[in-house]
């Protein structure tokens, strides 16, 4: 095929790991990364936490502190471009709140050229190569945003001005449908320029907002998720093809103490549980070749059902917080991961 990288992806479960820097101001604190080379992190955990030691995790790369967007985009670059030849891809951060997940896949709130997250670099890149083969193919780009809370489906791009009462969309999955639009509800938007792809997002970002004010930060506590349709059509022969890319920006994934949550918060706990566990057992066992994939257990995983096996490409970006504080949490995505990889 064109693109060579993209056979060393087949059949692909990657797992990378990212570790947050220290923020402004925390400079003097604590850490638990107490080594990381190209693929492998190790953690130290104090005699505070039982016995003291290290623990070492390998994945398919580890990112530092330090490392920027662009290098991170680099390593990512050949699955969002497998697109463009027809394959179906599925990107996922997965971490506890605060641990980055948001500034990989969007950025910091205050956005530069430099500090641009995964999904403004992988539209821009799409942009880029279909006009580079514009000789030889032609291609139409289309996007949805969606936000799953306590196993409902929102339209983040929904413009009808009252979104903070948008409905949630009702039974809205349709697996392996002819076109590839599995939620044919949801708003689809045509986009072909960096810029259309921005005003998108801050679109998305403020509906997102909406209920933010009202439910107390519930983006930590819902997935959402960037889903990039493709059509491509070959001038020569006329055959065509199609791929989707799914971005996925999930729910923290820090366990609530059930003894001092009641009401909302539990279910939202509860909701957040299930379907970061259901994600976790499907690729688990896509990783294992299991003959039942349990695709149905939560709405994420049904949702993403075309996209999650057969030839499609998946790649999981777990985010560690460095801060010693959070070492529970930390093991947790690290075997969260290790699990799934
Ligand atoms: P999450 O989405 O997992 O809750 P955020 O992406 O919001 O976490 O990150 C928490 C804070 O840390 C934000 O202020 C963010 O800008 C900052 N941050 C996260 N990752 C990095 C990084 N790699 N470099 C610099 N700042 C970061
Ligand atoms: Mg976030």
């Amino acid at each position: 095929k064109l693109y060579n990288q993209v056979q060393d992806l087949k059949g692909s479960i990657r797992v990378y790991c990212r570790v947050r820097p220290f923020l402004p101001g925390q400079t003097s604190a604590l850490t638990t990364v107490d080594h990381i080379e190209e693929s492998t992190i190790s953690i130290a955990t104090p005699s505070k936490y039982g016995k003291e030691g290290r623990k070492s995790f390998t994945f398919n790369k580890v990112f530092g502190p330090s490392a920027s967007q662009e290098a991170v985009f680099a390593d990512t670059q050949p699955l969002i471009r497998s697109v463009l030849d027809g394959y179906n891809v599925c990107i996922f951060a997965y971490g506890q709140t605060g641990s980055g997940k948001t500034f990989t896949m969007m950025g910091p709130n205050e956005l530069t050229e430099e500090s641009l997250g995964v999904n403004y670099r992988a539209l821009s890149d799409l942009f880029h190569l279909s006009s580079e083969r514009k000789e030889t193919f032609s291609y139409k780009i289309s996007v949805q945003m969606l936000e799953i809370y306590n196993e409902q489906v929102r339209d983040l791009l929904a413009t009808n001005g009252q979104t903070s009462r948008y409905p949630f969309l009702k039974d809205f999955i349709r697996n392996s449908s002819q076109d590839g639009i599995n939620v044919p509800e949801a708003t689809l938007v045509p986009v072909s320029t960096t810029s259309d792809v921005i005003s998108l997002m801050n679109l998305g970002q403020k509906n997102r907002a909406v209920s933010a004010t009202a439910m107390n930060d519930r983006s930590s506590r819902s997935h959402s998720c960037l889903t990039v349709h493709v059509q491509g059509r070959d001038l020569t022969s006329g055959a065509t093809l199609r791929g989707t890319m799914h971005l996925v920006d999930l729910a923290g994934s820090e366990r609530v103490d059930k003894s001092e949550v009641t009401g909302d918060r539990l279910k939202e706990a509860q909701h957040i549980n299930k379907s970061l566990s259901a994600l976790g057992d499907v690729i688990a066992s896509l990783s294992q070749k299991n003959n039942h994939i349990p695709y149905r257990n939560s709405k994420l995983t049904q949702l993403l059902q075309d996209s999650l096996g057969g030839q499609a490409k998946t790649l999981m970006f777990i985010h560690i917080s460095p801060e010693v504080d959070t070492l529970g949490e930390t093991l947790s995505t690290l075997k969260f991961a290790e699990r799934v990889a």
